[in-house]
Order: C-alpha cells, then sequence, then structure tokens
C-alpha cells in the first residue's frame, strides 16, 4: 500500500509543540510547520519570568522521557532553567527550522478534505492535519476590582512581568495566593521595603527540600544513568504521584489523611506566630485546590518586611489597596497573581469544522474533546492538552507525550490510505462527557468545599476526573468503534 503523505500544521511551540514537531520527525513526516504567535518557543516558559518561577514538579521528572536533563540544578528548577531546556531540545531535534514564529494563527476551516488556515498578518496555509499544541493556562485573569483602573503605580499580571520596573526600596502588593502568587512573595520578601500578601483563600502548603544539587551529583547523573534513575527513583515518585491523584478521586482517604497532616505539621513547625497562623489556615479540603509546594514561603511570611493581608480588598485606589476594614494600604507595585482563564485554550481562534460546525458552537456550554484529543465534526484536528486533559498534578509533559502516543494511531490511520478524515463521534463525545462529568461530580474539586480553576463556568470540575493509570490504559490505543472515518477503504466508521 503506497503511504498518504501528510502535511500537518503545529499550532504553539511550547512544550507540546515542540514534542509534536519531534515526533513527526521520528514518524518521517518532515512536511509541516509550527506556528508560533510568539517570537521565541517556550510557551508558559517564556511568558512567565516572575521572581522565584520554578516549577512544582521534580525536576528530573520534568522532561521528555527521550530527553532527561542531567544538568538541573536542583530538585525543584528555576523557570530560566526549564526555558533552556526546552530552546536546547528543540535545537537538538532540530525542529527550529520548521517554526514560523511571530506568526498567530486567526482561523481554521476544513473544506474539500484539508484544512485551510488564515495568519493574522493575512497570509495563508493548508494542510491534512492541524495539531493543537496551544497551552492551558496563557489567558490571564484580570480580576474586576473597583478602581484598579486609577492606581498610580506599576499594575501588571505575574504572567506579564515588567523588568524595568526596579523593586529595591518599592512596596509590593501580590494579589493571589495559588503557586505563582507564593512563589514571587517567597522571592521577594526581603529585596523589597515591604511585600504584602493579599490572601484571600490559604492554602495548603506542603514543604520540599529543594537543596542544589552539586557539581558533583550532576557529573554523576551525566556519567552514570544509574545514579540518574536512582535520583529520579521512579517507583516513588509515581507512588507520591498516585496517592495525590487518589486523594482527588476521594478512593484513597488515608492518602487525604497523608498529605493534610503533612501540610498542617509544616504550618505548626513553621509558623510561630499563632493568629498569623490562624490566618493562614486552609478551611477547605487539601488538593481541592492545587496543592503548594514550597521550600520557603511560612520563612518569607514572616519576614519583617513581608506582611498577610487577610482583610478582603474593597477597592484599588491611587495611592494603594483599600481593605474591607477601611484600612488604605500604600503601595507602589501591584502585582496581580491572579491566575488564568482555563477554558480558553486555543481560543481566540475561529475553527469551524464540517457541516459548518464552529468551536465556539461544540464549546457553546463548555470546552469538551473526546479524551481531551478529538471533536466530532472537527476531522484530522487533534490536541495535546485540550480540555479535560490535565491529570492530577502529574506534569502536562508526560500528559503530551501520552497524548502523542494515542494521536500518532489516528495519523498512522491516514497515512496508510485506511481512510482520509478521523475524528471521535459525536456518541462518543457525549458518552464520555457523561461518565467525565458524572466522575467529576465525585472528586474533591468538586465536593471540597473551594472554588480553583479547576471548576468550569458551570461549577463543573474540567481535568482529568480518574486516576492516572486509567488515563495511561485509556492513550494506549483508540477504541475504534468510537472513530468516525471517511475514505475509499472505509464505510463510515474505522475498522
Ligand atoms: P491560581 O492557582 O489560579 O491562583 C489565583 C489566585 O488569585 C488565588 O489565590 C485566588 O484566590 C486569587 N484571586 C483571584 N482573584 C482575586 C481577587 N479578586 N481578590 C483576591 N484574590 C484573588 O493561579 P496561579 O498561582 O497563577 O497558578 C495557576 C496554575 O499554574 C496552578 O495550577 C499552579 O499550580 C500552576 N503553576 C505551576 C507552576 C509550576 O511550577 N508548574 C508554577 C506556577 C503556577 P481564591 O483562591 O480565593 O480564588
Amino acid at each position: 500500500m503506497t503511504e498518504r503523505p501528510l502535511r500537518v500544521v503545529v499550532i504553539g511551540a511550547g512544550m507540546a509543540g515542540i514534542l509534536a514537531g519531534i515526533k513527526l520527525r521520528e514518524a518521517g513526516i518532515e512536511d509541516f510547520v509550527i506556528y508560533e504567535k510568539a517570537d521565541r518557543v517556550g510557551g508558559t516558559w517564556r511568558e512567565n519570568t516572575y521572581p522565584g518561577l520554578t516549577c512544582d514538579t521534580p525536576s528530573h521528572h520534568y522532561t521528555y522521557t527521550f530527553e532527561r536533563n542531567p544538568d538541573w540544578s536542583s530538585y525543584l528548577p528555576p523557570g530560566p532553567e526549564i526555558q533552556a531546556y526546552f530552546e536546547g531540545t528543540c535545537h537538538k531535534y532540530g525542529i527550529d527550522t520548521f517554526i514560523r514564529f511571530n506568526a498567530e494563527i486567526g482561523s481554521a476551516e476544513f473544506r474539500d478534505g484539508r484544512w485551510q488556515l488564515q495568519l493574522k498578518d493575512g497570509q495563508r496555509d493548508s494542510a491534512d492535519v492541524v495539531i493543537a499544541a496551544t497551552g492551558v493556562l496563557h489567558h490571564p485573569s484580570t480580576p474586576a476590582i473597583e478602581g484598579i483602573e486609577n492606581f498610580k503605580g506599576t499594575l501588571f499580571h505575574s504572567s506579564r512581568w515588567d523588568h524595568s520596573v526596579p523593586l529595591a526600596g518599592k512596596r509590593i502588593g501580590v494579589i493571589g495566593t495559588g503557586s505563582t502568587g507564593v512563589q514571587i512573595v517567597s522571592a521577594l520578601a526581603g529585596t523589597a521595603a515591604l511585600i504584602e500578601h493579599y490572601v484571600r483563600t490559604p492554602q495548603w502548603i506542603m514543604p520540599v527540600d529543594n537543596t542544589p544539587y552539586s557539581a558533583e551529583q550532576r557529573r554523576a547523573f551525566r556519567e552514570d544513568p544509574a545514579a540518574l534513575a536512582l535520583a529520579m527513583n521512579t517507583e516513588e515518585y509515581l507512588a507520591n504521584v498516585n496517592s495525590y491523584t487518589q486523594v482527588i478521586t476521594r478512593e484513597n482517604l488515608e492518602a487525604a489523611e497523608f498529605w493534610k497532616a503533612t501540610c498542617l505539621q509544616n504550618l505548626e513547625a513553621s509558623v510561630t506566630d499563632p493568629e498569623l497562623r490562624e490566618r493562614l489556615r486552609p478551611d477547605h479540603e487539601p488538593l481541592c485546590k492545587r496543592l503548594i509546594f514550597s521550600p520557603d514561603y511560612y520563612r518569607a511570611i514572616q519576614h519583617p518586611q513581608a506582611a498577610l493581608v487577610t482583610a478582603g480588598i474593597e477597592r484599588i485606589e491611587a495611592d494603594g489597596i483599600r481593605t474591607a476594614d477601611g484600612e488604605l494600604h500604600k503601595l507602589d507595585i501591584i502585582v496581580l497573581a491572579t491566575g488564568f482563564k482555563s477554558d480558553q485554550f486555543m481560543r481566540p481562534m475561529q475553527i469551524t469544522g464540517t457541516n459548518g460546525v464552529t468551536l465556539e458552537g461544540l464549546w457553546a456550554e463548555r470546552p469538551k474533546a473526546y479524551l481531551a484529543v478529538s471533536m466530532p465534526d472537527f476531522p484530522n484536528f487533534f490536541m495535546l492538552n485540550g480540555p479535560n486533559g490535565p491529570v492530577g498534578n502529574f506534569p502536562l509533559i508526560d500528559i503530551a507525550e501520552h497524548q502523542w502516543h494515542y494521536i500518532a494511531q489516528l495519523l498512522d490511520k491516514l497515512r496508510s490510505g485506511e481512510c482520509t478524515e478521523i475524528c471521535a463521534t459525536a456518541e462518543a463525545l457525549a458518552s464520555f462527557e457523561e461518565r467525565r462529568i458524572a466522575a467529576a461530580k465525585t472528586t474533591v474539586w468538586f465536593v471540597g468545599g473551594c472554588k480553583s480553576w479547576y471548576l468550569d463556568a458551570h461549577g463543573i470540575p474540567s481535568s482529568w476526573p480518574w486516576d492516572y493509570d486509567r488515563f495511561v490504559a485509556e492513550m494506549r490505543q483508540p477504541q475504534w468503534r468510537d472513530f468516525a472515518g471517511v475514505g475509499a477503504a472505509h464505510a463510515e466508521v474505522v475498522g
């Protein structure tokens, strides 16, 4: 059988887009282009440059499985190192030459068996297959705080850090206590005249040892695969993240007790002032929000030049933040560590599939995709880290590799000529959504007594609601009965 040559467009040159490029080349597909709206690769690691930026996943597990990095400086690697890793890997695998930078896709429409793409700069392209690798948390969420536009000082979102603004001697307010806010406060306490942390919902904080790797350790990782394997301790790592996921799915109450007790012990042992300790004590179930791993937040918030503000924010005024107790907190800089709109994905791109079906139409209620990868009426359009994809606190890099393994099998159907078009059926998506939503309502995200970015506009958790093993099993091989295919060798359903 002659192989059908495929032209592929990948959207986004972050971690997932680079992965797609590497895997396409590995499969012998060289006719592809990666469109990237920015001027560099790296996605979230390019956009986030705030002080203290680190990954909250052990460094040796935060790599592609086929490109380990023995040179991480510490257990939780700092952002610039991760950015350098992606740039280096992209170069090493010869992906740079496939990327078109400063090239933003405005729309994509499936016409006459091909995707027709329109770039924002007016150029056009067409492809047999589109891979959307556009990321999850990248549209900043700016809170509608009264008077925000009246602030005379400098105000920016954490993912748009203005490095031209000096911090020394300044009074800085950080709003938000997700991983981002916690990392910023930890990094800046003591370097600014004052750092005030505005905390609406105290978080559970897990202690973590982030001692830098020594030069000898890194040499050993480089020279001896066994030393790296020992440091990765994959079995223990998997047991850990699996136990985390089982707390989310509420299958393992013992594990829930372990995480809670460890965080509580961290709070009790680290914060000396009983009044401050109470103000830092969370009132929801652990893991209801994404757990924070921090080696130094409690130390930072007790620094003489740091202050915790738990009185609600009334409004922002020209000189600072007015809290609900009437106090005006005078500030020079306000940082919005207020998270991201987690329901946007590849929007605002306009995407139109067959039968005039649009992405906005399909996603009118909420973003959805069969197994996070494929959508009915959007043939040959596949997603990495699409809706409902993230699994617990497993790094998205691992999730994307499993998803690629699945997508590669769909590409094989197209290459072999078994079908010319392939996507999940409407029935498969509906059934998946029914099961996913039912499971989501039993997770700690739903019943744990908190709000978080995991919840969609209807209050339903939007991440993968089962455990990691189930995700891995689902990604192993497509259930072909859930796919519709079009093509000479096919009737309607891929067999
Ligand atoms: P986030 O977890 O969504 O946290 C947003 C914070 O902003 C919350 O504390 C929220 O308070 C607060 N907030 C929002 N609006 C507010 C308002 N009007 N007034 C007061 N507070 C307000 O955002 P994030 O910290 O940027 O993290 C986003 C995701 O990225 C998380 O999953 C995080 O773990 C992940 N992340 C990962 C890494 C990594 O190392 N891999 C690094 C950074 C971030 P409430 O809780 O009260 O709503």
